[in-house]
């Protein structure tokens, strides 16, 4: 960001040896792969950077959503759904007619001339070369030591070193076998990890008794208990929760850990209701301790049963089913919710949507509307709000209400969060280039996008990319999840961040959920905007002193203040007495189609600006 060099990001493998793995201790990879790539990134002027390093292997993952360009330390056979699949083979490796192939895959989105440059680079490294890279590296690594004479070899002669890598390689292999064994249990809780799972419900599903299973997924909203009582508080909180799950699980039941929060079971029972009792048991149990000084809710640990049945679920679509049981579960209130026939219908229709919609971001499936913003003074349509449809093939045009918030629950907003930003800057550039230069833009973030860790870089990484004078554009912080202690900091390091690019940001639906003075304290913002409800409430004395405090606190903080959801004329009045800059709401314009609200804005410019008491119109 601040060198302008090209931003690659590449997704690593933690756990392979002196080529390449995850380092706690400095929080980084090293080994002999992050070496070339560091020296790459050096020589051929790119900024490499891994992808949110860590413990776990998330290439898959990571490939499949296209979030990196590059997936490292890759061997044999392994291949990554959805990658453009171009190898880059650095070196190979074998005895006895048994070669393997150590390679980096590119992805999708890849740059073409970063292709072009790390081929080049690669190409000039021998088989010899690396074999003295990963000897470097492994007499760096203390815990992996090679024997004194390999590295001593290395001196000597290249077929010596060939030899060593070979027998090197073999370890790796064994390391790699264990490394899977291992990986069955989960360091944090001590359950079992997902692989476990998937290992588990492949038998459970080939066999008869598979009537009588039952998932069940506990959901623990760590972020609530985080929030409460800190980040070691929700660490305990989930080992309780293991605790528990490990004293009922029954012999035949197979418990582990399937993401921070979310603890699942393939349970036997003899029916459907007695899953469900044993689950709501679970739940009542884990939520009893006393945590957080006894300030947990009904909704904070709540389960959801998903019975196996004849039905042939893959092991994601039942963890779905149940995950999304329990999350409804939370919201009625209740301990425990199981799937019946009528609400699977609707798991399965928002498991079919979930599924669609990668593909439909690949097929542009998701259209740019614009709702206007006005002056509260002279009407004058100042700016417009993105929002997103979706042009589902066969659903028709879906509004964002179907599918936000469930991308939202399943941690897949990004993509299409980055997606409107990008559609965004271009239509700030076209304005640009047209001379229009005094309409800002604005683009809905959910929090947790706010709170990933490389955030600012990939708003920089877009906004770089395209020429429009940056003030014109403005990230709204939406309203959606809580975000625990270090998502909150990481938060407040984004914002001082894309401000410093000339960006502004203000808070949405502010007043409403998890907004609060607290957030007007600890975040430097631009502005913020009141949410309809407050709007609607204005009607009330107490709606409208709260109103006005408000509006008075966001402009002594030197913060612009914005209305939504202006319907009605007599609100229009109140907020400007209440001195509201910006107004926005089907009174001045509905969300158009970005080519719509187009043709409106230069309309617009081309008539004579009015004295205050024009129509009411947005300008268009
Ligand atoms: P929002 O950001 O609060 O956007 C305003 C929503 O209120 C829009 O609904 C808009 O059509 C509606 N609205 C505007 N004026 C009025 C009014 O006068 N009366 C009433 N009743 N409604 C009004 P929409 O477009 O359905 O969007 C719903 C929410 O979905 C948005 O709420 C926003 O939070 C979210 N959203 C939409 N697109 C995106 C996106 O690309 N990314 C993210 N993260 N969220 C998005
Ligand atoms: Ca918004
Ligand atoms: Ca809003």
């Amino acid at each position: 960001m601040q060198s302008g060099e090209p931003i690659i990001y590449v997704a690593g493998n933690p756990d392979n040896g002196p080529l390449e793995s995850y380092d706690p201790e400095s929080g980084t990879y090293v080994g002999a792969i992050p070496a070339f790539l560091a020296q790459f990134a050096a020589d051929c002027g790119y900024d490499v950077r891994y992808y949110e390093p860590g413990r776990e292997d998330r290439r898959a993952g990571l490939a499949e959503n296209l979030q990196v360009d590059l997936i490292s330390g890759c061997v044999g056979e392994e291949r990554y759904a959805n990658t453009a699949g171009e190898r880059l083979v650095l070196f190979t490796a074998g005895q006895d007619g048994e070669e393997e192939a150590y390679f980096l895959c590119f992805t999708e989105t890849a740059p073409e001339d970063f292709r072009d440059a790390l081929r080049d680079y690669a190409a000039g490294r021998s088989q010899a070369w690396w074999t003295g890279a990963v000897l470097e590296a492994a007499a760096a690594a203390p815990a992996r030591t090679v024997p004194a004479a390999a590295v001593a070899g290395a001196a000597v002669a290249v077929a010596v070193l060939l030899a060593a890598l070979v027998v090197l390689l073999r370890r790796l292999r064994r390391e790699r076998r264990r490394a899977r064994a291992r990986s069955m249990t989960d360091p944090e809780t001590g359950l079992g990890t997902a692989a476990a799972l998937e290992d588990a419900y492949g038998r459970v599903m080939r066999d008869q008794s598979r009537l009588f299973y039952h998932l069940v997924y506990i959901h623990l909203d760590l972020d609530h208990v985080g929030y409460l009582g800190g980040q070691e508080q929700a660490r305990a909180f989930l080992h309780r929760g293991a605790q528990v799950l490990q004293q009922r699980a029954g012999g035949a039941d197979v418990a582990v850990c399937a993401e921070w929060g979310g603890l699942a079971v393939l349970h036997r029972a003899g029916s459907d209701a007695d899953a469900e009792a044993w689950a709501s048991a679970v739940a009542a149990e884990i939520r009893d301790a006393d945590f957080a000084g006894g300030a947990l809710q009904r909704a904070d640990v709540t389960a959801g049963v998903c019975p196996l049945g004849d039905e042939h679920r893959t092991l994601d679509q039942a963890l779905f089913h149940a995950r999304q049981c329990a999350l409804t579960a939370g919201r009625e209130g209740k301990d425990c919710r199981r799937c019946g026939t009528e609400q699977c219908l609707h798991c399965q229709e928002r498991w079919q949507l979930l599924s669609d919609f990668d593909r439909g971001l690949e097929r542009d499936e998701f259209e740019l509307y614009i709702q206007f913003f006005v002056d509260a003074h002279s009407y004058r349509a100042v700016g417009g709000e993105a929002l997103s449809r979706w042009n589902h093939p066969r659903r028709g045009r879906l509004n964002p209400d179907r599918f936000i918030p469930l991308l939202e629950q399943e941690g897949r907003i990004g993509r299409l969060d980055f997606r409107g930003l990008e559609l965004t800057c271009t239509f700030l550039e076209k304005l640009a280039r047209q001379g229009v230069e005094n309409f800002f833009l604005s683009c809905n973030f959910s929090r947790g996008t706010f709170a990933r860790e490389d955030f600012a870089a990939r708003v920089a990484e877009v906004v770089e990319r395209r020429d429009f004078p940056r003030k014109l554009l403005i990230l709204e912080i939406t309203e959606s999840a809580q975000l625990s202690r270090q998502e909150a900091e990481q938060m407040l390091r984004s914002i001082v961040a894309v401000r410093k690019l000339g960006v502004r940001v203000i808070f949405d639906d502010f007043g409403m959920g998890f907004s609060s003075f607290h957030d007007l304290q600890e975040y430097p913002m631009d502005g913020l905007k009141l949410d309809k409800d407050l709007v609607d409430h204005m009607e009330t004395e107490r709606g409208r002193i709260l109103l006005q405090g408000l509006v008075q606190t966001g402009h002594r903080l030197g913060m612009t203040v914005l209305a939504e959801g202006v319907e009605e004329d007599w609100q229009i009045e109140a907020l400007r007495e209440l001195g509201c800059d910006v107004l926005q709401g089907f009174r001045f314009s509905v969300p158009l189609p970005a080519a719509e609200a187009e043709k409106r804005i230069f309309e617009a410019l081309r008539q004579p600006p009015d004295d205050g008491e024009g129509e009411q119109n947005g300008g268009a």
